[in-house]
């Protein structure tokens, strides 16, 4: 795939950001994808409404740069976390934001005068890939991100998948257990996210040394204290623990690649980035071989696939694969 520079010649800053449920990332990103400038700031727990979030966006943008150098930048692209709507200037009822609606587009134009373009930050970060990391090679991958939820982008055969609405690829929903029966954040039962990503992680680590018979573990709370007990704790039976989430993980891994026959899946998210050792050979052991098993990698762009996506959606080079003007 080519770059954005490639494609067009344009060499202006954009300003991308990254709209995650636990923390905002904003950048001044160059034409070849370097961040030259970067702000991260942690989203408000429970914000009083959408201009909570919008007023902090807006002050972490002016703290990047003066306000020549902004109104200098071609335009400013989001990747975010949830649903966004048909036109791409809101988001719509996010799962991890305890708000009905976030319009992000019109304030943020209103604000620097400059385009806005959004998308959700699976899409943002499967654009990342595609332009700057791993998907570089290419024409049909998924980029999977594990991280407070789920979700993946799929790019087929050169194109992005995009759905209806640009919401294609909320694998986090898949169907993936009936055995434990653990309720998703969607108010679904059984779905992926309810299980393996970082926010029910724990409670899918209580439930299984619960049906296993094993103590209480008061003191597990987090993703990372699971992955620390299994790394560090006396107890072997953690490992178990390890293998079981492999083979839900491998469910879905599993229905992934019979839906998209993907040449590789590239892995991000801080559940993945922090432990692939204990998340990827799993899935290799349990996965489905209906079809080759594709190659599974991790991202090398650091975490930063989303923001630089943002960038890429920035420069409007969406247009070329879909819905986003
Ligand atoms: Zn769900």
């Amino acid at each position: 795939m080519t770059t954005p520079d490639e494609r067009t010649g344009k060499h202006a800053c954009v300003i991308a950001v990254d709209l995650g449920a636990t923390n905002l990332r904003v950048a001044l990103v160059t034409g070849t994808g370097i961040a030259e400038r970067t702000r991260t700031a942690q989203m408000p727990d429970n914000p009083s409404g959408a201009a909570a979030i919008t007023g902090l966006l807006i002050r972490n943008i002016r703290a990047l740069a003066p306000q020549e150098e902004i109104a200098a930048c071609a335009g400013i692209g989001i990747g975010a976390a949830g649903p966004v709507d048909k036109n791409h200037t809101t988001i719509v009822r996010p799962p991890n934001i305890p708000l009905e609606s976030v319009p992000l587009a019109d304030p943020l134009t209103e604000e620097f005068g400059l385009p806005v373009r959004l998308v959700n930050d699976c899409c943002a970060g499967l654009l990342g890939e595609a332009y700057f990391g791993a998907g570089r090679e290419y024409g049909t991958f998924v980029y999977l991100t594990i991280s407070t939820g789920i979700g993946a982008g799929i790019i087929a055969n050169g194109s992005v998948v995009a759905g209806r609405d640009g919401n294609a690829g909320e694998v986090g929903h898949l169907f993936v257990d009936s055995d434990y029966g653990l309720p998703c954040g969607c108010g679904g039962k059984g779905h992926w996210e309810g299980y393996a990503s970082g926010r029910f992680l724990p409670r899918f680590y209580h439930a299984w040394r619960r049906k296993k018979g094993l103590t209480e573990e008061r003191d597990v709370v987090s993703a990372p204290d699971v992955f620390r007990r299994v790394r560090d704790g006396p107890d072997p039976s953690a490992h178990g623990f390890i293998r079981e989430l492999g083979r839900i993980n491998a469910r879905a891994i599993s229905d992934i690649i019979v839906a998209y026959d993907p040449e590789a899946i590239v892995f991000d998210g801080s559940v993945v980035l922090s432990n692939p050792d204990l998340i990827l050979p799993p899935i290799e052991e349990y996965a489905d071989r209906y079809l080759p098993l594709p190659r599974l990698t991790v991202s090398s762009l650091a975490g930063h696939a989303p923001l630089l996506g943002a960038s890429v959606i920035a420069r409007g080079y969406m247009t070329r694969f879909g819905p986003v003007g």
